[in-house]
Protein backbone atom coordinates (compact mmCIF):
# COMPACT_ATOMS: atom_id res chain seq x y z
CA UNK A 1 0.00 0.00 0.00
CA UNK A 2 1.39 3.72 -0.94
CA UNK A 3 2.43 5.55 2.17
CA UNK A 4 1.34 8.57 1.29
CA UNK A 5 -2.30 7.94 0.36
CA UNK A 6 -4.28 8.89 3.65
CA UNK A 7 -6.70 5.93 4.90
CA UNK A 8 -9.49 7.05 6.11
CA UNK A 9 -9.88 4.65 9.14
CA UNK A 10 -6.98 3.15 10.01
CA UNK A 11 -7.07 0.34 12.85
CA UNK A 12 -4.36 -0.98 14.73
CA UNK A 13 -5.05 -5.02 15.70
CA UNK A 14 -7.04 -7.26 13.99
CA UNK A 15 -8.36 -9.32 16.90
CA UNK A 16 -11.90 -9.58 18.16
CA UNK A 17 -12.04 -5.87 18.67
CA UNK A 18 -10.22 -4.42 15.26
CA UNK A 19 -12.57 -6.58 13.16
CA UNK A 20 -15.62 -5.61 15.05
CA UNK A 21 -15.06 -1.68 14.85
CA UNK A 22 -14.09 -2.41 10.50
CA UNK A 23 -16.87 -4.41 9.62
CA UNK A 24 -19.35 -2.39 11.28
CA UNK A 25 -17.59 0.66 9.73
CA UNK A 26 -17.91 -0.59 6.46
CA UNK A 27 -21.65 -1.59 7.23
CA UNK A 28 -22.16 2.21 8.26
CA UNK A 29 -20.75 3.26 4.28
CA UNK A 30 -16.93 4.10 5.25
CA UNK A 31 -15.27 2.91 2.03
CA UNK A 32 -11.27 2.81 3.14
CA UNK A 33 -10.88 0.56 6.46
CA UNK A 34 -7.81 -0.59 7.08
CA UNK A 35 -6.58 -3.38 9.51
CA UNK A 36 -2.64 -3.53 10.24
CA UNK A 37 -1.99 -6.82 12.51
CA UNK A 38 0.98 -7.30 14.07
CA UNK A 39 0.82 -11.24 13.47
CA UNK A 40 0.76 -13.11 10.39
CA UNK A 41 -2.92 -13.97 10.96
CA UNK A 42 -5.90 -11.66 12.06
CA UNK A 43 -7.62 -12.76 14.49
CA UNK A 44 -6.29 -11.82 18.24
CA UNK A 45 -6.65 -13.85 21.17
CA UNK A 46 -9.63 -16.02 20.09
CA UNK A 47 -7.13 -17.83 17.41
CA UNK A 48 -5.22 -19.76 20.36
CA UNK A 49 -8.11 -20.51 22.35
CA UNK A 50 -9.36 -24.31 20.87
CA UNK A 51 -11.76 -24.63 22.80
CA UNK A 52 -15.40 -23.53 22.98
CA UNK A 53 -17.02 -20.55 24.47
CA UNK A 54 -17.34 -17.59 21.67
CA UNK A 55 -19.81 -16.42 19.51
CA UNK A 56 -22.92 -17.32 21.87
CA UNK A 57 -24.40 -13.18 22.01
CA UNK A 58 -22.97 -11.91 18.25
CA UNK A 59 -23.64 -15.02 16.42
CA UNK A 60 -25.94 -17.10 18.51
CA UNK A 61 -23.62 -20.56 18.02
CA UNK A 62 -21.50 -21.66 20.33
CA UNK A 63 -18.02 -21.22 18.67
CA UNK A 64 -14.44 -22.25 19.46
CA UNK A 65 -11.47 -19.80 19.77
CA UNK A 66 -10.30 -20.08 16.22
CA UNK A 67 -13.98 -20.61 14.26
CA UNK A 68 -15.23 -17.30 15.86
CA UNK A 69 -11.96 -15.77 14.87
CA UNK A 70 -12.47 -17.13 10.93
CA UNK A 71 -15.93 -15.98 10.99
CA UNK A 72 -14.91 -12.06 12.08
CA UNK A 73 -11.78 -12.37 9.33
CA UNK A 74 -14.45 -13.86 6.36
CA UNK A 75 -17.03 -11.14 7.60
CA UNK A 76 -14.43 -8.18 6.79
CA UNK A 77 -12.81 -9.58 3.78
CA UNK A 78 -16.62 -9.84 2.32
CA UNK A 79 -16.84 -6.85 3.01
CA UNK A 80 -13.67 -5.59 1.39
CA UNK A 81 -11.86 -4.17 4.64
CA UNK A 82 -8.07 -4.49 4.07
CA UNK A 83 -5.91 -6.61 6.18
CA UNK A 84 -2.42 -5.80 6.63
CA UNK A 85 -0.45 -9.17 8.08
CA UNK A 86 2.96 -8.66 9.75
CA UNK A 87 2.50 -4.96 10.10
CA UNK A 88 3.45 -3.49 14.03
CA UNK A 89 2.60 -0.17 15.16
CA UNK A 90 5.56 1.18 16.68
CA UNK A 91 4.70 4.61 17.21
CA UNK A 92 2.11 7.76 16.70
CA UNK A 93 4.79 10.62 15.83
CA UNK A 94 2.88 14.36 14.20
CA UNK A 95 -0.44 11.77 13.83
CA UNK A 96 1.29 9.62 11.59
CA UNK A 97 1.79 6.04 12.38
CA UNK A 98 4.90 4.39 12.17
CA UNK A 99 4.52 1.03 11.53
CA UNK A 100 6.68 -1.80 10.77
CA UNK A 101 6.47 -4.41 8.20
CA UNK A 102 8.82 -7.12 6.39
CA UNK A 103 10.15 -4.46 4.07
CA UNK A 104 11.05 -2.06 6.78
CA UNK A 105 9.53 0.68 8.06
CA UNK A 106 6.46 2.97 6.58
CA UNK A 107 4.68 6.01 7.67
CA UNK A 108 0.57 6.15 7.30
CA UNK A 109 -1.77 8.91 7.40
CA UNK A 110 -5.46 8.61 8.55
CA UNK A 111 -8.15 10.88 9.03
CA UNK A 112 -9.39 8.63 12.10
CA UNK A 113 -7.65 5.49 13.68
CA UNK A 114 -8.57 3.01 16.15
CA UNK A 115 -6.08 1.39 18.92
CA UNK A 116 -7.39 -2.26 19.22
CA UNK A 117 -4.06 -4.20 20.53
CA UNK A 118 -5.99 -5.89 23.24
CA UNK A 119 -4.28 -7.03 26.45
CA UNK A 120 -1.58 -9.27 27.43
CA UNK A 121 -1.29 -11.68 30.93
CA UNK A 122 1.40 -10.49 33.32
CA UNK A 123 4.16 -13.27 33.46
CA UNK A 124 5.31 -14.54 36.46
CA UNK A 125 8.63 -11.92 36.33
CA UNK A 126 6.23 -9.30 37.41
CA UNK A 127 4.20 -11.02 39.85
CA UNK A 128 6.67 -11.39 42.66
CA UNK A 129 6.95 -14.93 42.96
CA UNK A 130 9.72 -15.82 43.97
CA UNK A 131 12.33 -19.15 42.93
CA UNK A 132 14.07 -19.51 40.07
CA UNK A 133 14.07 -18.26 36.60
CA UNK A 134 13.13 -21.65 34.14
CA UNK A 135 11.73 -21.99 30.29
CA UNK A 136 8.79 -24.41 31.69
CA UNK A 137 6.97 -21.45 33.30
CA UNK A 138 4.46 -19.90 31.24
CA UNK A 139 1.38 -17.99 30.21
CA UNK A 140 -1.91 -19.78 29.40
CA UNK A 141 -1.85 -17.26 26.30
CA UNK A 142 1.72 -19.31 25.26
CA UNK A 143 0.12 -22.49 26.84
CA UNK A 144 -2.46 -22.28 24.16
CA UNK A 145 -0.55 -21.93 21.48
CA UNK A 146 1.93 -25.06 22.17
CA UNK A 147 -1.17 -26.86 22.31
CA UNK A 148 -3.63 -25.37 19.52
CA UNK A 149 -1.05 -23.63 16.85
CA UNK A 150 2.26 -25.90 17.66
CA UNK A 151 0.25 -29.45 17.98
CA UNK A 152 3.04 -29.45 21.45
CA UNK A 153 2.14 -30.72 24.72
CA UNK A 154 4.96 -28.31 27.03
CA UNK A 155 4.57 -30.88 30.01
CA UNK A 156 2.72 -33.49 31.64
CA UNK A 157 2.13 -31.92 34.77
CA UNK A 158 1.48 -28.57 36.15
CA UNK A 159 0.17 -25.78 38.84
CA UNK A 160 -1.84 -23.10 37.74
CA UNK A 161 -1.68 -19.51 39.30
CA UNK A 162 -4.64 -17.07 39.11
CA UNK A 163 -8.47 -18.00 39.64
CA UNK A 164 -9.70 -15.63 36.55
CA UNK A 165 -11.91 -16.76 34.39
CA UNK A 166 -8.26 -17.49 31.62
CA UNK A 167 -7.40 -19.38 34.32
CA UNK A 168 -10.22 -22.26 33.86
CA UNK A 169 -9.57 -21.71 30.40
CA UNK A 170 -5.90 -23.32 31.08
CA UNK A 171 -6.92 -26.15 32.97
CA UNK A 172 -9.69 -26.84 30.86
CA UNK A 173 -6.82 -26.72 27.90
CA UNK A 174 -4.64 -29.03 30.47
CA UNK A 175 -7.31 -31.78 31.33
CA UNK A 176 -8.11 -32.00 27.32
CA UNK A 177 -4.54 -32.68 26.36
CA UNK A 178 -3.53 -35.23 29.17
CA UNK A 179 -1.73 -32.43 31.55
CA UNK A 180 -2.50 -33.37 35.14
CA UNK A 181 -3.10 -29.69 37.00
CA UNK A 182 -2.05 -30.46 40.14
CA UNK A 183 -3.27 -27.52 42.12
CA UNK A 184 -4.50 -23.74 40.90
CA UNK A 185 -3.32 -20.66 43.14
CA UNK A 186 -4.70 -17.85 43.87
CA UNK A 187 -2.85 -15.29 46.09
CA UNK A 188 -5.90 -13.46 47.37
CA UNK A 189 -8.11 -14.06 50.05
CA UNK A 190 -10.94 -14.93 46.93
CA UNK A 191 -11.49 -16.92 43.68
CA UNK A 192 -12.27 -14.68 40.76
CA UNK A 193 -15.01 -16.47 39.28
CA UNK A 194 -18.82 -16.52 39.92
CA UNK A 195 -18.27 -18.94 43.29
CA UNK A 196 -20.57 -21.39 40.94
CA UNK A 197 -17.87 -22.19 38.88
CA UNK A 198 -14.84 -23.23 41.36
CA UNK A 199 -16.87 -26.67 42.82
CA UNK A 200 -17.62 -27.79 39.44
CA UNK A 201 -14.30 -27.49 38.48
CA UNK A 202 -13.15 -29.14 41.52
CA UNK A 203 -15.22 -31.95 41.15
CA UNK A 204 -14.77 -32.18 36.70
CA UNK A 205 -11.26 -31.98 37.10
CA UNK A 206 -10.29 -32.79 40.55
CA UNK A 207 -7.72 -29.91 40.68
CA UNK A 208 -7.64 -28.06 44.48
CA UNK A 209 -8.09 -24.60 44.62
CA UNK A 210 -5.73 -22.85 47.30
CA UNK A 211 -6.49 -19.19 47.84
CA UNK A 212 -4.81 -16.62 49.93
CA UNK A 213 -1.18 -17.90 49.03
CA UNK A 214 0.83 -15.86 50.12
CA UNK A 215 5.07 -15.76 49.40
CA UNK A 216 4.89 -18.92 47.07
CA UNK A 217 8.39 -19.84 45.83
CA UNK A 218 9.14 -22.03 43.11
CA UNK A 219 12.33 -24.21 43.21
CA UNK A 220 13.62 -25.59 39.71
CA UNK A 221 15.71 -28.78 39.06
CA UNK A 222 14.39 -31.70 37.22
CA UNK A 223 11.42 -30.74 38.06
CA UNK A 224 9.02 -27.74 39.91
CA UNK A 225 8.76 -27.64 43.07
CA UNK A 226 5.90 -25.17 44.91
CA UNK A 227 5.42 -24.47 49.07
CA UNK A 228 2.00 -23.94 49.16
CA UNK A 229 1.71 -22.73 52.25
CA UNK A 230 3.30 -25.82 54.37
CA UNK A 231 2.31 -28.77 51.47
CA UNK A 232 5.08 -28.88 48.68
CA UNK A 233 3.86 -30.16 45.33
CA UNK A 234 6.10 -31.24 42.36
CA UNK A 235 5.20 -31.01 38.70
CA UNK A 236 6.92 -30.71 35.38
CA UNK A 237 5.50 -27.04 34.31
CA UNK A 238 3.34 -23.95 35.59
CA UNK A 239 0.97 -22.05 34.26
CA UNK A 240 1.09 -17.97 35.07
CA UNK A 241 -2.43 -17.04 33.92
CA UNK A 242 -4.60 -13.85 34.01
CA UNK A 243 -4.17 -10.60 35.55
CA UNK A 244 -3.96 -9.09 32.07
CA UNK A 245 -1.87 -5.37 31.55
CA UNK A 246 -3.41 -3.67 28.16
CA UNK A 247 -1.16 -3.42 25.34
CA UNK A 248 -0.59 0.41 25.77
CA UNK A 249 3.33 1.04 25.92
CA UNK A 250 3.29 2.19 22.57
CA UNK A 251 0.47 4.73 23.25
CA UNK A 252 2.11 6.09 26.49
CA UNK A 253 5.67 6.49 24.66
CA UNK A 254 3.51 8.56 22.15
CA UNK A 255 2.53 11.19 24.19
CA UNK A 256 -1.06 9.80 24.98
CA UNK A 257 -2.59 10.86 28.49
CA UNK A 258 -2.44 7.95 30.62
CA UNK A 259 -4.43 6.38 33.16
CA UNK A 260 -1.95 4.75 35.91
CA UNK A 261 -5.29 2.60 37.89
CA UNK A 262 -5.81 0.85 33.83
CA UNK A 263 -2.32 1.09 33.39
CA UNK A 264 -3.78 2.15 29.67
CA UNK A 265 -4.37 5.42 27.75
CA UNK A 266 -7.12 7.45 29.30
CA UNK A 267 -10.37 7.15 27.25
CA UNK A 268 -13.80 8.96 26.76
CA UNK A 269 -17.45 7.61 26.54
CA UNK A 270 -17.46 7.84 22.78
CA UNK A 271 -14.07 5.81 22.98
CA UNK A 272 -11.73 9.16 22.29
CA UNK A 273 -8.54 8.82 23.55
CA UNK A 274 -6.64 12.46 24.71
CA UNK A 275 -5.45 13.59 21.18
CA UNK A 276 -8.31 14.15 18.25
CA UNK A 277 -9.54 11.52 15.90
CA UNK A 278 -7.68 8.45 17.70
CA UNK A 279 -10.25 6.49 19.38
CA UNK A 280 -9.33 2.67 21.27
CA UNK A 281 -11.83 -0.20 21.72
CA UNK A 282 -11.45 -3.57 23.23
CA UNK A 283 -9.31 -4.99 26.55
CA UNK A 284 -6.84 -2.16 25.46
CA UNK A 285 -8.43 -0.23 27.53
CA UNK A 286 -8.72 -1.57 30.73
CA UNK A 287 -7.53 -5.38 30.53
CA UNK A 288 -9.61 -8.60 29.75
CA UNK A 289 -13.14 -8.86 29.08
CA UNK A 290 -15.30 -11.90 27.25
CA UNK A 291 -15.21 -11.60 23.73
CA UNK A 292 -18.51 -10.30 23.17
CA UNK A 293 -17.85 -7.71 25.35
CA UNK A 294 -15.17 -6.03 23.05
CA UNK A 295 -17.25 -6.87 20.13
CA UNK A 296 -20.21 -4.78 21.11
CA UNK A 297 -18.24 -2.22 22.35
CA UNK A 298 -15.99 -2.01 19.13
CA UNK A 299 -19.12 -1.45 17.25
CA UNK A 300 -20.14 1.13 19.45
CA UNK A 301 -16.66 2.61 19.16
CA UNK A 302 -17.19 2.53 15.26
CA UNK A 303 -20.51 4.67 15.34
CA UNK A 304 -18.51 6.86 17.25
CA UNK A 305 -15.43 7.06 14.65
CA UNK A 306 -18.52 7.00 11.97
CA UNK A 307 -20.00 10.10 13.84
CA UNK A 308 -16.60 11.83 14.04
CA UNK A 309 -16.02 11.73 10.19
CA UNK A 310 -18.72 14.32 9.40
CA UNK A 311 -18.28 16.93 12.70
CA UNK A 312 -14.96 18.79 12.68
CA UNK A 313 -16.39 19.79 16.43
CA UNK A 314 -13.28 18.79 18.66
CA UNK A 315 -14.28 17.19 22.12
CA UNK A 316 -13.58 18.55 25.41
CA UNK A 317 -12.79 16.45 28.53
CA UNK A 318 -13.10 16.51 31.59
CA UNK A 319 -11.02 13.89 33.86
CA UNK A 320 -12.77 11.26 35.87
CA UNK A 321 -10.68 10.15 38.85
CA UNK A 322 -10.66 7.63 41.20
CA UNK A 323 -9.42 7.50 44.36
CA UNK A 324 -10.06 4.40 46.11
CA UNK A 325 -7.78 1.15 46.69
CA UNK A 326 -8.17 -1.38 44.84
CA UNK A 327 -9.45 -0.74 42.12
CA UNK A 328 -8.50 -2.91 38.53
CA UNK A 329 -10.25 -0.80 36.30
CA UNK A 330 -12.46 1.93 35.43
CA UNK A 331 -13.72 3.32 32.58
CA UNK A 332 -14.34 5.59 30.76
CA UNK A 333 -11.37 7.56 32.31
CA UNK A 334 -12.80 11.08 30.33
CA UNK A 335 -16.50 12.52 29.63
CA UNK A 336 -16.28 14.05 26.22
CA UNK A 337 -18.70 17.09 26.57
CA UNK A 338 -19.19 17.26 23.18
CA UNK A 339 -20.70 14.11 22.61
CA UNK A 340 -24.21 13.12 22.55
CA UNK A 341 -23.48 9.57 24.13
CA UNK A 342 -24.59 9.07 28.04
CA UNK A 343 -21.82 8.81 29.84
CA UNK A 344 -21.80 5.77 32.70
CA UNK A 345 -18.81 4.59 34.55
CA UNK A 346 -17.47 0.80 34.69
CA UNK A 347 -15.61 0.25 37.57
CA UNK A 348 -13.98 -3.69 38.88
CA UNK A 349 -12.65 -4.35 42.18
CA UNK A 350 -9.83 -6.31 42.51
CA UNK A 351 -11.28 -8.17 45.60
CA UNK A 352 -14.39 -8.14 47.95
CA UNK A 353 -15.53 -4.38 49.08
CA UNK A 354 -18.33 -3.21 50.54
CA UNK A 355 -19.65 0.37 51.06
CA UNK A 356 -20.89 3.63 49.52
CA UNK A 357 -19.56 4.25 46.15
CA UNK A 358 -19.52 8.23 46.05
CA UNK A 359 -19.29 10.86 42.65
CA UNK A 360 -18.34 14.01 43.61
CA UNK A 361 -18.24 17.09 41.22
CA UNK A 362 -15.84 20.04 42.37
CA UNK A 363 -15.54 18.33 45.76
CA UNK A 364 -19.38 18.61 46.25
CA UNK A 365 -20.95 15.12 46.76
CA UNK A 366 -23.59 14.42 43.77
CA UNK A 367 -24.31 11.13 44.32
CA UNK A 368 -23.99 7.91 46.21
CA UNK A 369 -24.42 4.20 46.08
CA UNK A 370 -24.02 1.56 48.59
CA UNK A 371 -22.13 -1.36 46.67
CA UNK A 372 -20.99 -4.73 47.63
CA UNK A 373 -18.38 -5.84 44.68
CA UNK A 374 -16.73 -8.81 44.04
CA UNK A 375 -13.84 -9.30 42.06
CA UNK A 376 -16.19 -11.16 39.10
CA UNK A 377 -18.70 -8.38 38.70
CA UNK A 378 -18.86 -4.81 36.87
CA UNK A 379 -20.52 -2.09 38.86
CA UNK A 380 -21.84 0.28 36.39
CA UNK A 381 -22.65 3.94 37.81
CA UNK A 382 -25.43 6.10 36.17
CA UNK A 383 -24.34 9.27 35.11
CA UNK A 384 -25.75 12.40 36.80
CA UNK A 385 -27.40 14.86 34.70
CA UNK A 386 -25.00 17.73 35.40
CA UNK A 387 -24.31 20.90 33.30
CA UNK A 388 -20.25 20.22 33.35
CA UNK A 389 -17.79 22.76 32.08
CA UNK A 390 -14.03 21.53 31.20
CA UNK A 391 -12.46 23.42 34.66
CA UNK A 392 -14.77 21.01 36.38
CA UNK A 393 -13.28 17.80 38.88
CA UNK A 394 -15.36 14.76 38.70
CA UNK A 395 -13.63 12.52 41.76
CA UNK A 396 -15.36 8.91 42.33
CA UNK A 397 -14.50 7.25 45.81
CA UNK A 398 -15.73 4.10 47.72
CA UNK A 399 -15.82 4.60 51.61
C1 LIG B 1 -6.58 -17.76 27.03
C2 LIG B 1 -7.82 -16.96 26.75
C3 LIG B 1 -9.07 -17.61 26.75
C4 LIG B 1 -10.24 -16.85 26.47
N1 LIG B 1 -11.44 -17.51 26.45
C5 LIG B 1 -12.58 -16.79 26.13
C6 LIG B 1 -13.85 -17.44 26.01
O1 LIG B 1 -13.97 -18.65 26.19
N2 LIG B 1 -14.93 -16.67 25.69
C7 LIG B 1 -14.82 -15.32 25.48
O2 LIG B 1 -15.81 -14.65 25.21
N3 LIG B 1 -13.62 -14.70 25.57
C8 LIG B 1 -12.51 -15.39 25.89
N4 LIG B 1 -11.29 -14.76 25.96
C9 LIG B 1 -11.25 -13.27 25.82
C10 LIG B 1 -11.22 -12.78 24.37
O3 LIG B 1 -10.42 -13.56 23.59
C11 LIG B 1 -10.70 -11.34 24.38
O4 LIG B 1 -11.37 -10.60 25.35
C12 LIG B 1 -10.89 -10.63 23.03
O5 LIG B 1 -10.32 -11.38 22.00
C13 LIG B 1 -10.23 -9.24 23.12
O6 LIG B 1 -10.30 -8.60 21.88
P1 LIG B 1 -9.26 -7.44 21.50
O7 LIG B 1 -9.50 -7.13 20.08
O8 LIG B 1 -9.33 -6.37 22.51
O9 LIG B 1 -7.82 -8.10 21.66
P2 LIG B 1 -7.18 -9.31 20.85
O10 LIG B 1 -8.19 -10.28 20.38
O11 LIG B 1 -6.09 -9.81 21.73
O12 LIG B 1 -6.55 -8.61 19.55
C14 LIG B 1 -5.50 -7.68 19.63
C15 LIG B 1 -4.72 -7.76 18.32
O13 LIG B 1 -3.83 -6.65 18.24
C16 LIG B 1 -2.61 -7.09 17.68
N5 LIG B 1 -1.57 -6.13 18.09
C17 LIG B 1 -1.09 -5.90 19.33
N6 LIG B 1 -0.17 -4.92 19.32
C18 LIG B 1 -0.07 -4.51 18.01
C19 LIG B 1 0.70 -3.52 17.35
N7 LIG B 1 1.58 -2.75 18.03
N8 LIG B 1 0.57 -3.36 16.01
C20 LIG B 1 -0.33 -4.14 15.30
N9 LIG B 1 -1.09 -5.10 15.90
C21 LIG B 1 -0.96 -5.28 17.23
C22 LIG B 1 -2.43 -8.49 18.28
O14 LIG B 1 -1.52 -9.26 17.54
C23 LIG B 1 -3.86 -9.02 18.23
O15 LIG B 1 -4.14 -9.70 17.03
C24 LIG B 1 -10.13 -15.47 26.20
C25 LIG B 1 -8.87 -14.83 26.21
C26 LIG B 1 -7.73 -15.58 26.46
C27 LIG B 1 -6.37 -14.89 26.43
Amino acid sequence: MKQNREIEVAIIGGGTAGLSCAIELKKLGVKDVVVFERASKAGGAPLHCGHKGFGIFEFKRVLTGPEYAEKLVKNAEDLEVDIYLNHTLLRVEDGKLVIITNKGIKNFRAKRVLFATGARETPRSQRLVSGMRDIRIITTGALQRFIYQKNQIPFKSSVIYGSEIVSFSALKTESDFGIKTKAMIEEDGEIKVYPFIRPIAEKFFKTTIHKGVKNSFINSGKNLKFAINSKEIETEGAVFSGSFTPESAVLRESGFKYNLINSSIDISQDFQTSKRGFFAAGNIIRGAYASYKCHYEAKEAAKSIWLSLNNEDDPIFVEIECSSKNIEWYYPTLVNLNSPKKFLTNIKFRDYQKGTLQIYLNEKLIYEKTIEAKPYKVITLPWIDQKLKSTNKVRIELK
